[in-house]
């Protein structure tokens, strides 16, 4: 039987028409890179993104399909690219401004964009990168820092002057492309993942389930993840669709500064890496000893993109603070799981609720999730089992932009993205990472998780920050190196921390070999560079006994 609904293809201009009618007094407030503050409402938002989408179309001839990139910080400019570029059927790319210049070199041809939209603060940025372009786009420069531009450069208020009345959307099938966003390349080559219109709508509606980041329309959400790392966990489509209010931080990221936001602002949801949370709470704990915070009734954090430790969520909730644990990666959109926390569990003891939730949870609606060995056969769910996670789902990516359809590395024959991140799934079906399978050390035949030693050492009270990798040995081939950031003021040694930890592992879990330094080197993200710190250490012998 053929079905009597219409056939309306899903499009974020749907989201762009209904914030400009229905929450044009919602509102983005951001912070300038001189920490001064400035608002600007949805029906600003709406305006102006339809006027970028008639500039393009009209004074730069994008046509449907091209790429229109970024390099901003999280701001207003940027939220209008979000809509006004797919608003042009044009192909919102954002770049990561920490790439190397010869990275964003080779990205921007290989999305083969036409017109880059940069912030006047990361010009030096450009400046690098175009000797490198044999046919530079057109470049035009948001006023976020608001110096007068340097001569011979267009600004976004002049291209976007012409006022949109009569802007008409062209139109366009829903599998089309909307955004794209490149992997960062720890493995090979920047990958690029391209978004379409229905991926990044049925992304955004999911995003509205409470048990996932249930915004709603009262919600005032902070973002701290970048707007150029996977669409910002597609935030900006769920609030414009249901009028939430966005809180956009620019450059400005550090504990203080973020938690004098959050007070500020009334946020009632922040999202974000765990390590940008680590320097939050450092904040929150120093501030609380002067003062109580600030907080707006019900505040929770939303947090993903690496693994959260039991014992931060547990610090979290000292201040009444729900800590939303999920996982996810750029070809995932990024939702893939959250920990969902059922009526049940309300009666477990506290240290099980955290644990639960620092598991990477269950598979969101619509997320096909499996876990399989080398031999790509499936292991069974009972919390002990561990293989590579697999998905499938209307926003997984099934294939890279300019690839050969199918890459057995990333795909399996039976279309499931390999995510390389190794897991559990226990019989409720939640899902446990246990390391990134490049992260695992495997000492003397037997893996050894740094995810697990991480989250112990954090458990010491001296300890801000841990990250582990392997390095050589003899014998063992590889052991863990703990790399430790300590609180300030407070002291620790090897062995003291060898002593707390060992308790809790088996006897070649235990590692030997400690690291104390001033910080840990991060991707652009937040995410330790595991890549960079196996450098560093690549000539460090373990000390374990053979
Ligand atoms: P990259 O880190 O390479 O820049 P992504 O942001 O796509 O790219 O990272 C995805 C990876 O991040 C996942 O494959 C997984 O290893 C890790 N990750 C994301 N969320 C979590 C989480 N909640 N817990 C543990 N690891 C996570």
């Amino acid at each position: 039987m053929k079905s009597t609904m219409m056939q309306v293809p899903l499009s974020t201009n749907q989201i762009l028409e209904r914030a400009g009618r229905y929450f044009g007094t919602s509102d983005v407030m951001g912070r300038r890179p001189d920490k001064s503050i400035y608002q600007r409402s949805y029906a600003e938002v709406y305006r102006r993104a339809r006027q970028l989408a008639q500039a393009l179309r009209e004074k730069a001839g994008i046509a449907p399909g091209e790429a229109v990139a970024t390099i901003s910080w999280n701001h207003a400019w940027h939220l209008e690219c979000y809509f006004g570029i797919p608003a042009a059927a044009a192909v919102l790319h954002t770049i990561n401004l920490r790439l190397t210049p010869e990275e964003i070199a080779y990205i921007m041809v290989d999305a083969g964009d036409r017109l880059l939209i940069i912030d006047d603060v990361l010009l030096p940025v450009w400046e690098k990168v175009r000797p490198l372009l044999r046919q530079p786009p057109r470049v035009v420069v948001v006023p976020f820092g608001g110096a007068a531009l340097p001569g011979g450069y267009e600004s976004f208020e002049d291209f976007i002057a012409d006022d949109a009345i009569a802007y008409q959307y062209p139109v366009q099938d829903e599998n089309e492309a909307v955004g794209m966003c490149y992997t960062s390349g720890t493995t090979g080559r920047p990958k690029g993942v391209v978004y379409s219109h229905r991926s990044m709508m049925l992304h955004a509606i999911t995003g509205c389930i409470p048990d996932i980041f249930g915004i709603a329309g009262r919600d005032k959400i902070l973002v701290v993840t970048p707007m150029f790392h996977a669409n910002a966990w597609a935030l900006p489509f769920s609030a414009l669709m249901v009028g939430a209010d966005l809180i956009l931080p620019g450059p400005h990221m550090g504990g203080d500064d973020l938690l004098e936001l959050i007070e500020r602002s009334q946020a009632t949801i922040a999202v974000g890496v765990p390590t940008i949370w680590a320097m939050l709470l450092q904040s929150m704990e120093a501030t609380v000893s002067t003062r109580p915070l600030a907080l707006a009734k019900g505040f929770r954090m939303l947090v993903g993109g690496a693994p959260m430790p039991a014992v931060m969520i547990e610090r979290f909730a000292k201040f009444g603070i729900n800590v939303v644990h999920g996982w996810g990666m750029t070809e995932t959109s990024p939702i893939g799981s959250f920990t969902i926390i059922k009526t049940k569990h309300d009666a477990l003891p506290p240290e099980q609720q955290y644990a639960l939730r620092a598991m990477q949870g269950v598979a969101a609606p619509f997320v096909d999730m499996r876990i399989t060995n080398a031999r790509s056969e499936e292991q069974p769910w009972d919390g002990v089992s561990t293989g590579e996670v697999q998905v499938r789902g209307p926003w997984i990516s099934g294939s890279y932009h300019n690839a050969p359809d199918h890459d057995p590395e990333k795909f399996t024959a039976d279309g499931w993205l390999r995510t390389g991140d190794i897991a559990t799934i226990n019989a409720e079906g939640y899902m446990r990472i246990v390391d990134r399978s490049k992260d695992l050390i495997k000492s003397g035949g037997e893996w050894i998780s740094s995810i697990e030693l991480e989250n112990l050492a954090l458990k010491h009270p001296a300890v801000a920050e841990a990250a582990v990798v392997a390095i050589a040995h003899p014998k063992w081939d590889e052991r863990p190196l703990v790399i430790v950031v300590t609180r300030p003021g407070m002291e620790l040694d090897g062995s003291t921390l060898r002593a707390f930890m060992a308790p809790h592992l088996a006897r070649f879990q235990v590692p030997d070999d400690f690291e104390f330094v001033e910080s840990i080197p991060r991707t652009a993200t937040g995410k330790f560079l595991k890549n960079t710190l196996r450098d560093l250490y690549r000539h460090r012998q373990s000390i374990t006994p053979g």
